[in-house]
């Protein structure tokens, strides 16, 4: 699992099969799903590898669709992950694709991008195809004016575990020439389908390649990638201290443990009525302290 980018021209290209796969196995998707969240945790892959650390963002889509919503994170690290709110979606196979359009119809899609500053950036733009890639690159060219072209492609075996799974991002950086964008345009104009470019080419520098035929790769950065959550039971046990006395008090009178899921990573976190005392007490603790104060 690899992403490279390419400064020059603002490109960069990744390789994100195993995370998809990772992501699938987390959710339990079904085709239509997966794809549409694949799409995503690799646009977040893609846009989240020309920040500079410790810069994130977030990609949320709202939709009439089936999937409803779909919240992707992701640093500059190479950290991803990610939901989709219905899972267990999938649509008609339609001209030999995926449905992914019509499970993500008419909605927003909004990026909120963490840069370090006082206020995080927001920029929501209407979903134009529910495809994923061009929304990206109308959110892109509309909220931030940048042009761009994405690709995203997830394409789901027999078993419906996931195949390939990736893309590219390419955006010409002020100064690049009119006749170099024409030449860009043209290389784009003449590839497969993103997906069958991930089954003929199996790094990302090999898409590069192909996409930006003709020039001479000065590639400089190689990243790895993961699925990574921040979720932890200690992070849990900080969401139930902060219910309060009488919500914990109600949780011990039901005489059963309490159950929490992580919605990004479908983790589950397990909390005994043992551990439920030792958390009233903490919150009496707390609230002890506040009083002193
Ligand atoms: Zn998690």
């Amino acid at each position: 699992m690899r992403a490279v980018t390419l400064e020059g021209l603002g490109a960069v290209a990744a390789i994100t099969t195993n995370l998809v796969e990772e992501a699938r196995r987390k959710h339990r998707t079904y085709p239509t799903a997966t794809a549409a969240l694949g799409r995503t945790l690799t646009a977040g892959v893609l846009m989240g590898s020309l920040l500079q650390p410790p810069q994130k963002l977030t990609i949320q889509i709202l939709c009439s669709g089936p999937l409803e919503e779909i919240v992707v994170e992701a640093d500059a690290g190479g950290n991803v992950r990610g939901f989709v709110r219905r899972p267990h979606i999938h649509l008609p196979i339609r001209s030999g694709k995926l449905d992914v359009a019509r499970a993500v119809k008419e909605g927003v899609l909004c990026v909120v991008k963490d840069l370090g500053l006082k206020e995080p950036y927001t920029g929501c733009v209407p979903l134009v195809s529910g495809e994923i890639a061009k929304d990206i690159t109308h959110y892109l060219a509309v909220s931030e004016q940048q042009p761009s072209a994405t690709a995203l492609g997830v394409m789901i075996d027999k078993d419906n575990s996931v195949k390939v799974a990736g893309g590219f991002l390419i955006q010409p950086v002020a100064g690049v020439s009119e006749e170099v964008i024409g030449e860009i345009e043209e290389n784009l104009k003449n590839l497969p389908s993103c997906s069958q470019l991930l089954l003929e080419e199996k790094t990302p520098e090999g898409m590069l390649q192909k996409v930006l035929k003709g020039f001479t790769l000065d590639i400089n950065q190689i990243k790895n990638i993961q699925f990574k959550c921040r979720c932890s039971k200690e992070k849990c046990r900080e969401a139930l201290i902060a219910l309060g006395i009488k919500e914990i008090e109600d949780m011990l009178s039901k005489k059963r443990e309490v159950e929490m899921w992580c919605n990004f990573c479908n983790e589950e976190y397990v909390f005994s009525l043992l551990e439920l005392g030792g958390i009233l007490t903490e919150v009496k603790r707390r609230k002890g302290l506040h009083k002193i104060h």
